[in-house]
């Protein structure tokens, strides 16, 4: 592969092109493993950034597009419709919380997420409350990378003041402080509260991801959190969207993570797992309520419609994706993965560096108390076998459900020697 010429002209995910940073030429994958062009196989820690929960090169997901790509690989969504699109919207429906009926088929997380924002503001301006057109976010959140999306990520982690002038200015509370395991009293949620009771004529959605809040830091919280702050809107006329992009598909380990709250969101966002990591496909669910909202106003009508909407071939693979999940043992596997990680991940504790180590789901992060060098640090992985993408002082994995005992061992076992050599 000609590295030099990538060096020079590819942009790859938050880089330099005058000081670029190493990257590593993978020719294939298979299972829970990915294989640079030296023959190296690395365990994915990552399922590439959450998505890919089969792991790699599943004959289930690769014969549903085969099959599809026979047929057609794309045709416009305007006026036009198709099975594979009615099928997963179908699939949809039925798996997420009841209310939510309606589906948009989007292209990518962050859009998915524009979407759902639109639609808080149609529908407030469609009920006469025009001024409710404001978003309340919590700090610590990532929602993505587009301007609307940005706007709602923590503004210091986000790095809102490069792009001030042209970002939205919305409202932010506090992160949840309370644990996953931890209850939420009256003052862990009062400053929520107090957002919500002083700006709620201006606000038409609190937008969080329920239970992780992901790339802002990795932090579980409190189920009990989720269900006051889901009260809170409804006493104050506001609507709740979940950000499951990242939790969805099992990963928290509930298939959705507002399960662990028992609440239902006005609007969610789903992407990354939803076609298992094949292609990129994402999907914004909303209530009755929201959708006929929307179409009562002045538009008459939804304002987006992105060309790939609804790519037949991508949804194929995702109703083969989901088929694939629902037939398995996902909620064994993730409940296993879960202990494996809090039991192999817990010498990490005690040592000096480390700030602190936590599990949920399929998810495992060390926290360390400096930054880690992720250069350096990546090396040591890949020496062992392992591939992990630190961010700050976040060294997590969220490995494929297919990983069996001996890889994750492997997975945790580098992450513990290298992590306790560093600080
Ligand atoms: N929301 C959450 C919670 C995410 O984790 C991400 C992706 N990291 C996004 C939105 C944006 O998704 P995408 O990168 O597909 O645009």
């Amino acid at each position: 592969m000609d590295l030099d010429f990538d060096r020079k002209h590819i942009w790859h995910p938050y880089s330099s092109l005058i000081d670029p940073p190493p990257v590593y030429p993978v020719a294939r994958a298979e299972g829970v493993r990915f294989f640079l062009e030296d023959g190296r196989g690395l365990i994915d820690g990552m399922s590439s950034w959450w998505c890919a929960l089969h792991g790699y090169n599943v004959p289930e997901l690769n014969r549903a597009a085969r099959e599809q790509m026979e047929k057609m690989s794309h045709v416009m969504f305007g006026g036009l419709t198709h099975e594979p699109a009615i099928e997963l919207s179908r699939k949809l429906v039925d798996i997420t919380p009841a209310p939510l009926q309606r589906v948009f088929l989007a292209d990518s997380g962050s859009v998915s997420v524009e979407v759902s924002i639109k639609m808080a503001l149609q529908y407030w301006q469609s009920q006469g409350k025009s001024e409710k057109n404001r978003l309340l976010a919590l700090r610590n959140g990532y929602h993505g990378d587009t301007f609307g999306a940005m706007a709602t990520c923590d503004p210091v982690t986000g790095m809102h003041h490069l792009f001030a002038s042209h970002l939205t200015q919305h409202l932010f509370a506090p992160a949840p402080r309370p644990g996953f395991d931890q209850p939420c009293g009256d003052e862990d949620i009062a400053e929520l509260r107090q957002v919500i009771e002083e700006n709620h004529n201006q606000l038409a959605a609190l937008i969080l991801e329920p239970i992780v809040q992901g790339a802002g830091g990795m932090r579980f919280y409190s189920p009990e959190y989720l269900r006051r702050a889901r009260a809170l809107c409804d006493e104050f006329d506001l609507l709740l969207i979940a950000d499951e992009i990242a939790t969805g598909f099992g990963r928290s380990g509930k298939l959705f993570a507002c399960e662990h709250a028992g609440i239902s969101p006005d609007i969610l966002t789903l992407g990354k797992a939803l076609t298992g990591g094949t292609m990129t496909l994402a999907a914004t669910l909303c209530t009755d309520r929201v959708a006929e909202g929307i179409c009562r106003g002045e538009a008459g009508v939804f304002m987006h419609g992105p060309t790939f909407m609804g790519n037949p071939l991508a949804c194929a693979v995702s109703n083969a994706s989901i088929d694939l999940l629902l037939a398995g043992p996902w909620r064994e596997r993730v409940n296993a993965i879960e202990g494996q990680l809090r039991e192999e991940l817990a010498p990490l504790a005690d040592s000096p560096a480390v700030r602190d180590v936590r599990s949920l789901g399929a998810i495992g992060v060390v926290e360390m108390h400096e930054p880690v060098d992720m250069k350096r640090v990546q090396e040591a992985l890949i020496e062992r076998g392992v591939w992990l993408r630190p961010f700050g002082r976040m060294v997590y994995a969220m490995p494929p459900y297919i990983i069996n005992p001996e890889e994750l061992s492997q997975l945790t076992t580098a992450m513990v020697e290298v992590l306790a050599a560093e600080g």
